[in-house]
């Protein structure tokens, strides 16, 4: 249920609405706009009909069923869309943000001109992964503790904000102590154990969408996170798996796209690199995810793609990345738009 306070409400009127979702049995979650509050009453289990009759306590303007089965992801708990701080840059503003990076970091000197190349091309954030999930256990895995040390390095020197995947919960600690957000992968999407843990990390998310869930699951792993208290948290569709398994590494689910940002207050981003697996695509793929009202976009980038040790077929050198932005320039940010609230990171 959502309770909307009234404008005008009083602090003691709403301190009154979050007693009495909690007596109800039920967890009460606050959002603040300039002048109105919602109280989204989350759980199971609790008296619905006791939270119904708060329609007539005083300050309260409305108490509506939250239609969908993710309750803090949805528009209806959030005035205003939610815009996610990652090291200073705002994902979910007026302005499309891209990542962008090679897939894996290999050494220094491949993470470093890489680096320099995109901010220089307007990219705002470095992807670089350090520890990869493969397909198969022959390919290479990752550097490691060596390539966050080596996205730390960069980042200070270049003075870019780094998003990098975590696996394991055993390494959510060591990789936010270098990272300024955490990939969770399309693997691991539906790993509740690391969506609970991350959900208490003190870093933003960016969750990217399993190659087989619906809309709906991927809406729902993202509430583990909201439910445990991480509010920042960035949506990723990456393709999923359709019959098309030969031209297509995976069919972008552009629809998604605009569809995640209808159901939810979250920002969303695509990754036409994974979504499509072809470097040749992925230009119309970015341009095509921005008109359909992207947040932005994670694209892979390698200064020398034939020799990378990951996803070599779908990342861009570093002319072509370069080509690729001065193309995207001013974005068409279609139909929606709201204003937005800030959530930084705690
Ligand atoms: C990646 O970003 O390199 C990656 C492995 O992504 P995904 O989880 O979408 O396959
Ligand atoms: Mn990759």
């Amino acid at each position: 249920m959502v309770i909307n306070m009234a404008p005008g409400f009083t602090e003691e009127q709403l301190q009154h609405v979050i007693d009495r979702v909690k007596e109800c049995g039920f967890q009460p979650h606050v959002t603040r706009g300039t002048e109105r509050a919602i109280v989204a009453a989350v759980g199971s289990g609790g008296a619905r009909t006791a939270l119904e009759a708060l329609g007539a306590a005083p300050g309260v303007d409305s108490v509506v069923p939250i239609a969908h089965p993710f309750k803090l992801v949805s528009r209806q708990t959030r005035g205003e869309r939610t815009r996610v701080n990652v090291g200073g840059v705002i994902i979910g503003g007026e302005e499309a943000v891209v990542m962008a990076g090679p897939c894996s970091v290999e050494s220094r000197e491949q993470l470093f001109s890489t680096a320099i190349a995109v901010k220089a091309a307007g990219a705002s954030i470095l992807r670089g992964g350090a520890y990869k999930p493969r397909t198969s256990p022959y390919d290479f895995q990752g550097l490691g503790t060596e390539a966050l040390k080596l996205l730390r390095q960069v980042r200070e020197e270049i003075g870019m904000p780094v998003v990098t995947e975590v696996m394991s919960t055993n390494d959510i600690g060591l990789i936010s102590d270098y990272a300024d957000m955490l990939q969770v992968g399309a693997r691991n999407m539906q790993n509740y154990d690391l969506l609970r843990q991350l959900s208490k990390c003190n870093k933003p998310i960016l969750l990217k969408r399993g190659p087989s869930a619906t809309v709906k699951e991927w809406l729902l792993a993202a509430e583990y996170l909201l439910a445990g208290g991480n509010e920042n948290v960035v949506l990723c569709e990456r393709g999923i798996k359709s019959f098309e398994n030969e031209m297509t590494r995976n069919t972008l689910d552009l629809a998604a796209v605009a569809l995640a940002r209808q159901l939810t207050h979250l920002p969303v981003v695509a990754d036409p690199s994974h979504g499509t697996g072809r470097r040749d695509l992925i230009a119309p793929a970015s341009r095509a995810a921005l008109a359909i009202g992207a947040d932005g976009l994670i694209i892979e980038v390698h200064p020398c793609p034939e020799r990378a040790l990951s996803d070599g077929a779908q990342s861009l050198n570093l002319d072509e990345f370069a080509t690729l932005m001065k193309g995207l320039h001013a974005p068409i940010r279609a139909l929606v738009s709201s204003p937005a609230t800030t959530v930084s990171p705690r």
